[in-house]
């Protein structure tokens, strides 16, 4: 084909959608189908509705080539380990009874079943069901629902393209089965599972479909050689397949890397790559490989999973620098717009200004028709759009919420000093010994204490006016007052308030700083019925007051004991927000460290001896390549010392991390330079104390000697026995005493039993210890 011809030809396309429609009706059906007010059929209709609804705003607004088999009950990876039958044993009965239930029980478990392992897709916030695979496993192809899907798409007279989690990446994300060795390698299950996708392939041919899409994004991680042969491989063995569709193998979220040659040479019809933040690696790559000159290219230049309005122009200029790279270009979201909200015309509240900033799934579907238009008919057929687009950049480059003076002098101020205590840690725990007054072992929690309903009623109650907010103060203060004299009646040594004022730990100063914006309904997917309203970093951040001085200091002024004030850290702030892209991460989080900084100088000020600032999201945004991990922990950690670096030596700072394996992030976590970190390490029988002692951790930590992710109360003498197996590797001067996490998703009655025996497992053991 010539460039003029590949041009013509370009289609808009999408891998994926948001499922659960216009006002959550997905989740209401499926919450109510669990609670046997919903029954199958009524939710399968709903299904059914919600696809048609979401294929009909595709085609109605431009896109060619809908996606099908992306709509999913709950996951889509678990709608693949039902494509390949590797239903866990312990599940098979409930599927082979009711394959719904059956479905539901893998995903959430059941009174006496395990449900599958949950962990995050990628570095995303949404969630996955980890396959349970091991040598016995047989798979056994089932593409009833993706065959379904299809000719529901085609009876409405649509093209559409079944898109498939691809072989490799679905065995690359699989764990050992309970009961296959630990060593055991899914990934060498391969030739056993390429015939089930065969399989696949043939019905979903005879079933229509011209095109198939197969998923690979673990192809952007960093492989081994092994894994590039099995991608090979497994490519090869496809694409000789006689009866099948075209296969279009895609990647996102990041560079293809050594796996962009191993996918040129396959003998596969398309390539879709990801030309957001991969696209210079990408541009870069292609034109090593001589380009994909027989293959048509899928080029994601609408980033899916930010929330930002695309620059038009620039996207247009890389698709015209690919066109002389492929036979043919079409034009794509990087990813499924799973990850982003639907539409910003449901938000009220946001000025109309900063909405034409923002793009959600339904804006960036008409990004993409606007951009494969102009690549088809040249820019003349766009000329609106474009004006209106520059336009839009334009006053979101020059307003100033994006760019206000004082944040920026002061950011630019920053020296290195200010990223550092004004002493070394032997002089500051000294200093801190005096001023705290602590016993060995001491004990203390993470923050949060049991969310009661009372709680989420005054909230709701404050929100909907029942209440005023000096009514709603008066519940908080109450609150705090049971929890400090809970706290002191059971001995605990560092108290805390309990954040009981605090919806989510990241919503709460995303309200109070100047800079981040809330939607009213941009809710997405963060697993299963539960999805999240992140809240985006529009602008420049500043904090108009402090946020939480009067509740800590109000805590304080209850006990003489210490209290510890709590902060959200700046990386997870980022983590779990929508972040702006147009500086580097880096300079946003030195923003919010700044206005967080003033909030810990606040406290200590307010008379407060201990604070905490929270980092639980310092492990998962960690880049997928190595490559790109130690720049990112540079300005993360930095990020954090700024938070923490203007406190007096006598001040001790705590930080706390979980949900992660931490082991590839010590040095990180060293670099921190907090003098107490808490980590989450009940499950794994304190594994992170001697992963901190063979790394020669200097400062104190408290590995979790309390599960909370469980209600189950564990004993004081079970306690003390992870004490006395964390005291193998941490000296007794250097270790704590506290539960894994917060307590905010536990009950009064566990908690209450819980840390009365985490005191009594505390006590016991410094009465074993060494008269010094
Ligand atoms: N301080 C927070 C709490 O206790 C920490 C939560 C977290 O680590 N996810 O709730
Ligand atoms: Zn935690």
């Amino acid at each position: 084909m010539t460039i003029k011809s590949a041009a013509a030809a370009a289609r808009a396309t999408v891998y994926g959608y948001p499922r659960q429609g216009p006002n959550r009706e997905l989740k209401k059906a499926i919450e109510g189908y669990w609670k046997g007010r919903v029954t199958g059929d009524a939710l399968r209709a709903t299904g059914a509705e919600l696809r048609r609804a979401n294929w009909r705003q595709l085609a109605g607004a431009g896109i060619d080539e809908v996606p099908t088999g992306d709509f999913s009950y709950y996951d889509h990876v678990l709608d693949t380990t039902v494509m390949v039958g590797a239903i866990p044993d312990r599940h098979r009965d409930a599927v082979a009874a009711d394959p719904l239930d059956g479905y539901f029980a893998m995903a959430r478990g059941t009174q006496d079943v395990a449900p599958l392992e949950m962990t995050k897709w990628f570095d995303t916030n949404y969630h996955y069901l980890v396959p349970e695979l091991g040598p016995d496993t047989v798979f056994a192809a089932d593409s009833a629902k993706q065959v379904a899907e299809l000719k529901e798409a085609i009876a409405l007279g649509l093209t559409a393209r079944p898109v498939l989690v691809g072989p490799v990446t679905y065995l690359l994300l699989a764990k050992p089965a309970p009961g296959a060795p630990a060593d055991f390698e899914p990934l060498t299950l391969l030739d056993r599972l390429l015939p089930v996708y065969a399989e696949v392939m043939a019905d979903l041919r005879a079933a229509g479909a011209e095109w198939v899409q197969l998923d690979e994004p673990a192809l952007v991680q960093d492989r081994t050689p092994a894994e590039l042969n099995a991608a090979g491989r497994a490519y090869r063995d496809l694409g000789a397949l006689t009866d099948r569709p075209k296969l279009l193998v895609a990647s996102y979220f990041d560079r293809l890397g050594e796996a962009l040659p191993v996918l040129a040479k396959a003998p596969v019809e398309g390539l879709a790559l990801d030309f957001t933040e991969a696209a210079a690696a990408h541009l870069e790559a292609l034109a090593a490989v001589g380009g994909l000159p027989r293959k048509r290219l899928v080029a994601g230049v609408v980033n899916g999973r930010n929330i930002w309005v695309n620059d038009l122009e620039k996207s247009l200029a890389t698709l015209g620098t690919l066109l002389g790279l492929a036979d043919r270009v079409d034009v794509a979201a990087s990813c499924s717009l799973l990850h982003v909200p639907l539409d910003t015309t449901a938000e009220r509240d946001v000025e109309p200004q900063i909405l034409r900033w923002l793009a959600f799934a339904r804006q960036k579907t008409a990004e993409i028709v606007t951009l494969a238009r102009g690549l088809a008919r040249g820019t003349g057929a766009i000329t609106a759009e474009l004006a209106a687009n520059r336009a839009d950049l334009a006053s979101r480059a020059n307003s100033r919420i994006t760019r206000d003076p004082a944040v920026r002098t002061r950011a630019a101020a920053v020296a290195e000093a200010d990223a550092h205590r004004s002493q070394p840690y032997a002089e500051r725990t000294a200093a801190q010994r005096a001023h705290l007054r602590l016993p060995l072992l001491p004990t203390t929690t993470i923050g949060s204490f049991p969310q009661t309903g009372e709680l989420r009623t005054a909230r709701a109650d404050l929100r909907a006016g029942r209440v005023d907010t000096a009514g709603y103060e008066e519940r908080v203060r109450a609150e705090i007052q049971e929890v400090i004299s809970f706290q002191e009646k059971t001995g605990l040594d560092v108290l805390v308030h309990g954040e009981a004022e605090r919806n989510d730990m990241v919503q709460y100063f995303a309200e109070q700083l100047t800079g981040y914006l809330a939607t009213q309904h941009g809710w997405v997917q963060s697993y299963g019925t539960r999805y999240v309203r992140p809240p985006i970093l529009a602008g420049d951040i500043s904090r108009p007051e402090p946020m939480t001085v009067r509740w800590t200091a109000y805590a304080q002024s209850l006990t003489d004991r210490p209290v510890k004030g709590m902060l959200t850290g700046p990386v997870t702030m980022l983590a779990w927000s929508f972040v702006r892209d147009d500086q580097p991460r880096g300079d946003t989080a030195r923003q919010v460290a700044l206005a967080l900084r003033d909030e810990v100088n606040d406290l200590e000020a307010a008379g407060t001896p201990v604070i905490q600032v929270d980092e639980p999201a310092l492990r998962e945004t960690l880049p997928l390549r190595t490559a790109d991990r130690p720049a990112y922990l540079a300005w993360a950690t930095e990020a954090f010392r700024l938070t923490t670096g203007g406190v007096r030596p006598d001040t001790q700072i705590h930080t706390h991390m979980c949900y992660a394996e931490f082991g590839d992030i010590v040095q990180a976590i060293d670099d921190l330079d907090a003098d107490v970190i808490s980590l989450e390490a009940a499950r794994s029988h304190m594994q992170v104390a001697r992963e901190l002692a063979a790394h020669g951790y200097p400062r104190e930590a408290g590995p979790g000697v309390y599960d909370i992710h469980s209600p189950r109360v564990p004993s004081a003498e079970e306690a003390a026995e992870l004490l006395r197996t964390g005291l193998k590797a941490i000296p007794a001067e250097r270790l704590w005493v506290n539960p894994d996490c917060g307590l905010k998703t536990r009950g009064w009655p566990e908690t209450r039993a819980s840390l009365e025996n985490l005191v009594t497992a505390a006590r016991t053991v410094r009465g074993e210890l060494p008269a010094s």
